[in-house]
């Protein structure tokens, strides 16, 4: 079976086309400004030449007929028909209290992923317009729903829950959720393989380093905590989020800024992280190398972000009682040398050695830890798609 994994956001949809039988994948593509003047499609079909077709697509519905449309071309396409595709696997963000687990989309599904719209403004609109649209397209196959949220449901209240009036839980939600799930399981479950124990019996700490981060601690088998929270903006310090503040900070500058609320919501979600702190950049390349020619506010920048990390694993140490691997994933979890050099420095008190000669690799899957350190170091790159790919397979079939 063939499957097309959907990643839709509110202007771009990305896809995956993967083969079952190998789990090969065929073709990845991204239509982006959809809804927007100037669309375009990039679609690279794996050992041809990659595609740019410019066509406005006033929707998401429009966009993914081009996608079709593509998928089947003579010339650059990878099926001979659409009917080679056995089933659709869909990211959406949150699933609310409601999935640990993902599931086939019935339009009671359909309505926990709306339910969830007022917590997650920003991501489950177009993720569910994605959906909609590829069940218009596509009706005759299952479509699957992989919830970013869903690992995380794992965890106890001890920590999902804040310090809050309790009715607040009851009555809006609020608790933490955790998000980039799906990257933490499928690092976690790479982990075990290569400690060689059933997962069951592991204890791992995640570091997912992207321009948006998160950490998780696992053990047997689930997540015993995470470092963002109710949204995407707690824990780490990210490309632009803050990461965790005293919240009093924020009435104090809605006051003195004069923001309102989604004022403000964007001045912690975008202006704020490495970007506000350094002045320099959300990109961390940028900030390594302005740090590295002298730039003072970019070498605080890092200074703090290393801070933050060496605190969550400490933090996720005390909580696992040890742990048998920390995993560095995403962009610069899986690239950035000097970061993970410079976070791992230091924690031998906590049987955390780095061998430095090895850990000069970027994207590959390795063990960077010294020969005698307790705890081993793994650099693994991720693969959300992969994981939606298996789930939609094992659901459809
Ligand atoms: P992601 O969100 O996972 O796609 O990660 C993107 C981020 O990875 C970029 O914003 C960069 O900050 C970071 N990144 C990628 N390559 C490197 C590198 N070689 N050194 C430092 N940071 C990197």
């Amino acid at each position: 079976m063939k499957v097309l994994v959907v990643n839709c956001g509110s202007s771009s949809i990305k896809y995956q086309v993967v083969d079952m039988t190998d789990e090969s994948v065929l073709a990845v593509g991204l239509v982006d400004r959809v809804g927007i003047p100037g669309t375009t499609l990039k679609h690279e079909p794996i050992g041809k030449d990659e595609v740019l077709i410019k066509k406005d697509m006033p929707d998401h519905t429009a966009g993914m007929k081009l996608v079709l449309e593509v998928l089947i071309n003579e010339e650059y396409g990878v099926l001979k028909s659409m009917d080679e595709i056995g089933a659709a696997g869909h990211r959406v963000v949150h699933g609310g209290e409601g999935f640990a687990e993902s599931v086939i989309i019935t339009d009671e599904v359909k309505k926990v992923i709306k339910d969830c719209f007022d917590i997650a403004p920003l991501h489950n609109p177009p993720n569910l317009m994605g959906i909609e649209a590829c069940q218009e397209l596509m009706s005759n196959i299952p479509h699957v729903a992989v919830f970013d949220t869903a690992f995380h449901q794992t965890m106890g209240p001890a920590n999902y829950m804040y310090a809050l009036p309790y009715e607040v839980y009851e009555k809006y939600r609020v608790r933490r959720y955790g998000f980039h799930g799906t990257s933490h399981f499928y690092v976690s479950h790479r982990a075990a393989e290569m400690l060689g124990k059933p997962f069951e019996e592991c204890k791992i700490i995640t570091l997912h380093l992207g321009n948006g981060a998160s950490m998780a601690a696992v053990k047997g088998g689930k997540v015993v905590d995470t470092s963002m929270g109710f949204t995407p903006l707690e824990g780490l310090v990210m490309g632009t989020r803050s990461g965790d503040i005293d919240p009093a900070i924020v009435f104090f500058l809605m006051e003195k800024l004069g923001m309102d609320a989604s004022e403000a919501n964007s001045y912690f979600n975008k202006k704020s992280g490495m970007l506000g702190l350094s002045g320099v950049s959300n990109d961390l390349r940028d900030v390594l190398e302005a740090a590295a020619s002298g730039n003072e506010r970019a070498q605080i920048a890092l200074d703090v972000y290393y801070n933050k990390l060496k605190g969550y694993i400490g933090n996720y140490m005390a909580k696992l009682n040890g742990c048998d691997c920390l995993v560095f994933t995403a962009g610069v979890g899986e690239n950035a040398i000097d970061i993970r050099e410079n976070v791992c420095a230091d924690l031998d008190y906590l049987g955390i050695k780095m061998d430095v000669a090895k850990n000069k690799v970027r994207g590959k899957e390795v063990d960077v830890a010294t020969e005698d350190s307790k705890v081993r170091i793994f650099i693994i790159p991720t693969n959300e798609e992969l994981v939606i790919a298996r789930d939609t397979y094992n659901l459809a079939k």
